[in-house]
């Protein structure tokens, strides 16, 4: 939490912008709130962070996002939402927002570290980040043999031995891709069952190029400047060995990214913001979080972009309960039908007419 001494108190917010919205991320939950402020008119800028996208913009084909029965790439599915949310005016910018002070609002927050913006209301929406195992030298090897991205790195590694290690969907997931150019892809897994839905674990079970290394720890990535090879520990027999690979997958699981948020806001033990059940919002009022930032249960494209959706209904709400705006714009508002009558079936006088 920064601190009165801090750069925010040594920042001059006398000619900071003021906005009603600033949304923090643009992953699927950003742009979805984007989305529905930017029709609403409440003129959302959008801070992309440092991975415009999110998540999604490092993997190949969704085939799980409704609407795409073929699927769609990853990075296209983010276009889409980019281009949607800018076609009614979110202002989408390159920054990162590093210093936030929510004791009072409107709230102040810095960008890269300079920037002076004053907001009514934050959306938060900053995701997720790959976890890593902590050791030494997969620090030293990141870049050299070392990922947190199949899609993104797979390629370099045609006709070559790689490993990844975890058992869940991703980790599946990733073996599976690396499978197009690999030519043996080595699973390691410390249990000895995964936590991958069934279909993915029955593809990667009965692929010839995926070799499974059950109750077994990486202790050490082994190389000088690139990866050459990981110590492994079998748990149940207690010995080590070495495997040979020159490229090393880390797939287990991720972080929220809400270190700024810290003090500020409520989170569980693992840093997920906490919200209120039925809403988006905060401990804090005015301040809303939605995606992967406040959920470490369904983890989806598609229910990030539903609590983004919520998000920016309940911003406008709260821009309107407060006088800032003068009314409500919401498409609930717009498209609700009139309230009926239970009894006569009738229009009941007041009750908003669809358009
Ligand atoms: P996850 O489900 O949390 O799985 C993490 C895996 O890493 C687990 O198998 C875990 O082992 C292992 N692990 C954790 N810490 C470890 C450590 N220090 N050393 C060794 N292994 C460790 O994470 P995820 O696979 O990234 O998936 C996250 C969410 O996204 C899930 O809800 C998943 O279903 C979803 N997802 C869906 C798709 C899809 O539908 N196409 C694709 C990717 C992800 P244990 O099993 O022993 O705990």
């Amino acid at each position: 939490m920064e601190t009165s001494s801090g750069i925010l108190a040594q920042t001059d917010f006398s000619k900071a912008e003021h906005h009603d919205v600033v949304i923090i991320g643009t992953g699927p939950a950003g742009l979805t709130a984007a989305l529905y402020t930017a029709r609403a008119n409440l003129n959302p800028v959008v801070f992309q962070g440092p991975q415009p996208g999110g998540q999604l913009v490092t993997t190949t084909e969704v085939e799980n996002f409704p609407g795409f029965p073929d699927g769609i790439l990853g990075p296209d599915l983010m276009q889409h939402f980019e281009a949607q949310a800018q076609r009614f005016g979110a202002d989408l910018r390159y920054g990162m927002v590093t210093h936030v002070d929510f004791s009072r609002r409107p709230f102040k927050l810095l960008v890269d570290e300079e920037a002076p913006i004053i907001a009514q209301t934050v959306i938060i929406s900053t995701g997720a980040s790959a976890r890593y195992l902590g050791l030494e030298n997969e620090k030293r090897l990141l870049g050299y043999g070392v990922s947190a991205c199949a899609t993104c790195d797979g390629a370099f590694f045609r006709n070559q031995e790689v490993a990844i290690v975890g058992g869940g969907d991703t980790a599946i997931e990733e073996a599976l891709f690396l499978t197009r150019f690999a030519t043996t892809v080595h699973l390691i897994h410390r249990r000895d069952e995964l936590r991958a839905s069934k279909i993915m674990q029955e593809r990667a079970l009965s692929h010839p190029k995926i070799k499974f290394h059950w109750n077994t720890v990486v202790e050490d990535v082994l190389g000088g400047k690139q990866v050459e090879a990981l110590q492994l520990r079998n748990l149940l027999r207690d010995e080590t060995h070495t495997l040979p690979v020159s490229g090393f997958f880390v797939a287990i699981g991720h972080e929220p990214n809400t270190k700024i948020f810290k003090g500020w806001l409520e989170m569980d033990e693992a840093g997920y913001i906490k919200t209120m059940p039925d809403s988006a919002y905060t401990n804090v009022k005015g301040i809303f979080a939605c995606g992967d930032a406040q959920d470490h249960v369904y983890r989806q494209a598609i229910t990030a972009a539903g609590t983004g959706c919520m998000a920016a209904i309940d911003a406008e709400r709260f821009l309107a309960e407060h006088g800032i705006i003068e009314d409500l714009r919401t498409e609930t508002e717009y498209h609700a039908a009139p309230a009926l009558d239970s009894s006569t079936q009738e229009v009941v006088e007041g009750s908003k007419q669809t358009t």
